[in-house]
Parts: C-alpha cells; sequence; structure tokens
C-alpha cells in the first residue's frame, strides 16, 4: 500500500508541529511508522492523502457514533454556519442542548458547556472542589481524564501512591492532592478514605476504562464506588467522555443504573466538533460562576456550530434506540468473529469489549485493571497493527486503544475485517 503523500506531509509536519501531530495518539511512533494523513471520510471508511481506502475503527475516538460525513448532521452545521460562527452571546441552541440532556438523561439538573472533555473534567472537579470545601481527588490507574495538570497522574504498578507526576511541567504541588486507587479494587479506594478522613471532594472514574484498552468494571464495584462516595460526603464524578451516548444513550449511568453527582461528557456530545459538557446536581452546578464562586469560563462555549452538531445527532440516537441494538449486533459478529479466530489458531490473546466497544490485549491474562493491561507485549500488537493496516484496517496504533464501532459499520465491513484479521493470523504474526 503506497503511502508516499502521507510520508511528505509527515516530513514538513515534524519541522512545525512537534512531532507532527497535533495530539499524541495521532503519531504512529509505538507501531514503527510514520501516519497515515486523512484526506476525507464517508460511513465506516476513511480516506488517506494517498487515496488509500480503509474501514475505520476509530471513529475521531468516539465521536463518529453515527459514522462519518453523517448528511443530516452536515446539514445541520451548514445551516447554522450561514448565520454566524460565534457571537460571544446566548443563543437559543445553547438552551435547546441544555433543556434536552436535563430532560432526557437521569439524574442532570443542569449543565455547563464547555470545548473538550479535559476542560469538562477539570471544571467538574473545580466543582466538587468548591462544592466541599475539599481537596482531594481521586482516581484510577490508568484511567484518562483529559491533559489538566491535576489528572495526569496514574501511579506505575497499580500501587497507590500519592502525587508523582506523569509529565514534566506538572508540579508537584498540582498533584499532590490526586490520590490514585486501582481500578476493580474497592479496597485501594477505603484505604485512601480512611487515611484522609473528611479530605476526599470526589471520586472521578471512567466507568468503563476505554484508555488503558477496554477495561470492564467487574459486579458491583461502580456501586460500591458510589456508597463509598456517598458514605464520606464525597462527590461522585462519571466520567462518561467515552461511554456518554455510546454504552446507552443515558451512558453507563443508565447501563449500570448510577446515579453520580456529576457527569462528564465530549465526543459524542459534539459529533466531531470541539464539545464538553460536565453537569449533574443543581446543588453543586449551582456552585459554578456566574451564580456561585466557582468560576469557569470559555470563549467559545456553547458555539452555536458545535451545538447544531451536537444536537442533531444527540436527537437521532435518542429517537432511534434500535442504533444500540444495532451497533450491539455488528459488534458481536466482529468481536465474536475475532475470538473464534483467535481460539483456532491458538493465539495467546484476549478480548475485552462491550457494547460498541473492545480490544485485543496481546496477553493470554484476564485484564481488569491498568497493571495487567500493561503486561500487553506491545511489540506483538505493533506487528498486527502494521498487517492491518496494509491490509485497510484504521485501528488506534497502540495496544491500549479501544476499537469505536459505528452505526454506520455493516456486515460487510465486519467480514472484510475479519477476513483481514484471518489474513494476519495465517501469515502476518
Ligand atoms: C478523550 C477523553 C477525555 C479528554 O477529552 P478531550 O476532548 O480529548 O480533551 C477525558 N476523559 C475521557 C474518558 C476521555 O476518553
Amino acid at each position: 500500500m503506497e503511502a508516499k503523500r502521507s510520508a511528505a506531509l509527515f516530513e514538513r509536519a515534524v519541522k512545525c508541529i512537534p512531532g507532527g501531530v497535533n495530539s499524541p495518539v495521532r503519531a504512529y511512533g509505538s507501531v514503527g511508522m510514520t501516519p497515515r494523513f486523512i484526506q476525507g471520510a464517508n460511513g465506516p471508511y476513511v480516506f488517506d492523502e494517498d487515496g488509500n481506502k480503509y474501514i475505520d475503527y476509530i471513529g475521531s475516538w468516539g465521536p463518529m457514533i453515527l459514522g462519518h460525513n453523517n448528511p443530516m448532521i452536515l446539514e445541520a452545521v451548514v445551516k447554522t454556519c450561514q448565520s454566524g460562527l460565534s457571537f460571544g452571546a446566548a443563543t437559543r441552541l445553547e438552551v435547546e442542548m441544555a433543556e434536552f440532556i436535563c430532560q432526557n438523561i437521569r439524574h442532570m439538573d443542569m449543565v455547563r458547556m464547555v470545548n473538550s472533555g479535559t476542560e469538562a473534567v477539570m471544571s467538574a472537579i473545580r466543582a466538587a472542589r468548591g462544592y466541599t470545601g475539599r481537596n482531594i481527588i481521586v482516581k484510577f490507574a490508568g484511567c484518562y481524564h483529559g491533559h489538566c495538570d491535576a489528572m495526569l497522574v496514574k501511579a506505575g504498578s497499580g500501587v497507590m501512591t500519592a502525587g508523582i507526576p506523569d509529565s514534566a511541567g506538572v508540579p508537584k504541588g498540582c498533584t499532590q492532592d490526586t490520590m490514585t486507587a486501582v481500578y476493580n479494587d474497592l479496597d485501594s479506594v477505603r484505604e485512601i478514605f480512611s487515611r484522609y478522613p473528611d479530605q476526599v471532594a470526589a471520586v472521578i472514574v471512567e466507568p468503563v476504562a476505554a484508555n488503558m484498552g477496554v477495561v470492564l468494571p467487574e459486579d458491583g464495584f461502580l456501586q460500591g464506588l458510589q456508597e463509598l462516595c456517598r458514605a464520606n460526603g464525597a462527590v461522585f464524578i462519571l466520567d462518561e467522555v467515552i461511554t456518554g451516548f455510546r454504552l446507552a444513550f443515558g451512558g453507563a449511568a443508565e447501563y449500570y443504573g448510577l446515579e453520580p453527582d456529576l457527569r462528564t461528557y465530549g465526543k459524542i456530545i459534539g459529533a466531531g466538533m470541539p464539545v464538553g459538557a460536565y453537569g449533574g446536581k443543581k446543588e453543586i452546578m449551582e456552585m459554578v460562576a456566574p451564580v456561585g464562586p466557582v468560576y469557569q469560563a470559555g470563549t467559545l462555549s456553547g458555539n452555536p456550530v458545535a451545538m447544531a452538531a451536537g444536537l442533531a445527532q444527540l436527537r437521532f440516537l435518542y429517537e432511534n434506540p434500535r442504533v444500540y441494538s444495532q451497533m450491539a449486533d455488528t459488534a458481536a459478529l466482529l468481536f465474536d468473529g475475532m475470538e473464534k479466530l483467535l481460539a483456532k489458531y491458538e493465539i495467546p490473546c484476549t478480548m475485552n469489549r462491550i457494547a460498541s466497544l473492545g480490544c485485543l490485549y496481546f496477553t493470554r491474562e484476564h485484564v481488569t485493571n491498568y497493571e495487567i493491561a500493561g503486561h500487553s507485549d506491545t511489540e506483538a500488537f505493533a506487528g498486527y497493527f502494521r498487517y492491518m493496516i496494509d491490509h485497510g484496517i484504521h485501528l488506534g496504533p497502540s495496544q491500549f486503544e479501544a476499537m469505536f464501532i459505528s452505526a454506520s459499520h455493516t456486515e460487510e465491513t465486519t467480514e472484510e475485517t475479519l477476513a483481514a484479521f484471518e489474513g494476519w493470523l495465517k501469515e502476518g504474526k
């Protein structure tokens, strides 16, 4: 497969963009390649600058749940653009978005729009701290909550560690109140609560951890967290940036029957435009300026074009619940098919999957947390990735990314993907 134009663009890019990319997950370093530059996309397919066509399992990391270039969303965007792009003043579309969310998502009293998932998390944490008057935030190793300073902590080998920054440029002061617990291990959370009585402002969790591959919550884990938060007066924050409107319309909260105090959204809520949101209980959300003392703002927040795109997508999902069963059927065909082939060729891999998310781990172990995910053979993943992209399958270029299935994937894309997968099993390994 020819990738000359992508290679030429990358050569130009690295001279003026750090690493040639505007977000590290787009670099192909960990798979020993240079990125394919995407020229366009339609439905389940993306096309690169060299004219190659791929079945896409990135879906812009989640937002394109209805597939790329959806005509209904495009129409909403174009129509809204014609009245101007941004006013820095209140608009009808913001009200419609907020009403739509609060009316159709349970336990959402109020919502504030922002421009990214990172901003949503950063703001939710600030609101939780303002509301409780406490400082400590509990997160889980391997959960990604965007790149704000306080969240760039993951505590290596699954041992609880207080405040070791993962990133240069993050002062210790910014992370000293971030405690890291072990995913699926309630005892690790209990220990933090007992070590810091009345000091924990919030526990934040990805209800399905989809930034260390795909790690599912074990029975009782999320409910247990919610109870621990209630018992200790801490705010329970679900980071639904990936799971929101994906596991179900009401996200993981609906799927697992949870009542989070706050929720963060991103990705699907913007349908491909830069959008995030946080919301939840009125008494917490009313801490936010201009009602309350917690400052949070944004020049482009609630941008009309972004609201139009997001609303069109959310309305469609709400009105067409069959989208979820259809994606589940596609996912079952694909992931069952992959599992069968793994068994047939006796490959030491594990599939983790839920709804329209899946991850093929290059380890035999049952992956339930960050430490175990880290046992995966990333070299073997790289070989698999290279084979798949050369056979027209666009996967996230890392062992620790999910495969995203959209409503536009079909039996045909599944069959083609399985054929490529079997090809790799036969000749690629
Ligand atoms: C992507 C992601 C974020 C960050 O969102 P951005 O829009 O990239 O800032 C936060 N939390 C989770 C769970 C995510 O997957």
